[in-house]
C-alpha cells in the first residue's frame, strides 16, 4: 500500500492522507469480472463526499495546467467532469466502442481481462494545439491510458500525463506507459 504521485504540487503528507482513505474506501472483489482478477470497486469512495471531494482536489493539482480532461469510460467521466469545474476546463468523454455517432477515431486494445475498444469525436472538437490530461479511476495494465493517449495524439493534442486513483502494482502499467508522466493517488 502506499501512493504513487510522481508530479504535480501535492505533499507528503496530503498524499499519504488521501491514501489511506482511498484504501479505507475501497471494496475489493475476488475473481471479477473473471478468475484471478481482485477488482478494486470504488464506489464507497465516490459515494462519500469527503473521499470524492479529496480526490477530486488531489487530481485537479496534478492536472492544472492543463487545458482540456480526457475522462476514461465510466468511472473517469464521474472524476473528469470534477477536475475540470475544478480547474475551469472543458472534459473529453472517451467513450465505449459503438456509442458516439460518426465519424469517430477508434483505438482496440488488450485490457487486463479480454480487449476493449475506445472512441472519441473526430468532428467538432477542436484537438490541435491543446495540453491534454487523461484521467481514470483504476490504472492496471495501461492498455486503456495507452490507447486513450494514442487517440488523443492522432486527434491532434499534446497528451501530458495520466492521472489515476489507484494504481495496481505489479502490472507495470506504468512502465508500459513511459515517458509519459503517471500520477497516481494511491498504490495497492
Ligand atoms: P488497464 O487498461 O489494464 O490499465 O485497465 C484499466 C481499466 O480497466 C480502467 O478503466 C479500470 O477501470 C479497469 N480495470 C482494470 N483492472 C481493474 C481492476 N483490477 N479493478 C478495477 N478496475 C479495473
Amino acid at each position: 500500500m502506499g501512493c504513487g504521485v510522481e508530479h504535480g504540487p501535492l505533499g507528503a503528507g496530503a498524499v499519504s492522507e488521501i491514501s489511506a482513505l482511498i484504501a479505507s474506501l475501497t471494496r475489493e472483489v475476488a475473481d471479477f469480472p473473471s478468475p484471478g482478477i481482485q477488482f478494486k470497486d470504488l464506489s464507497p469512495l465516490f459515494a462519500d463526499h469527503r473521499g470524492f471531494a479529496a480526490v477530486t482536489d488531489a487530481l485537479a493539482e496534478v492536472a492544472s495546467g492543463t487545458d482540456l480532461i480526457a475522462g476514461v469510460d465510466a468511472r473517469g467521466f464521474l472524476l473528469a467532469g470534477a477536475v475540470a469545474l475544478r480547474l475551469g476546463t472543458g472534459v473529453l468523454a472517451v467513450r465505449k466502442g459503438g456509442k458516439l455517432p460518426p465519424p469517430v477515431l477508434s483505438e482496440t486494445y488488450d485490457l487486463e481481462y479480454g480487449t476493449a475498444t475506445l472512441e472519441i469525436p473526430a468532428d467538432g472538437i477542436e484537438l490541435a494545439g491543446r495540453n491534454v490530461v487523461i484521467i481514470d479511476d483504476v490504472l492496471a495494465t495501461g492498455g486503456t491510458v495507452a490507447a486513450t493517449a494514442r487517440l488523443l495524439r492522432r486527434g491532434g493534442a499534446t497528451v501530458t500525463g495520466a492521472a489515476v486513483v489507484l494504481e495496481l502494482a505489479g502490472l507495470n502499467g506504468r512502465d508500459v506507459l513511459k515517458p509519459l508522466p503517471v500520477s497516481s493517488l494511491h498504490t495497492a
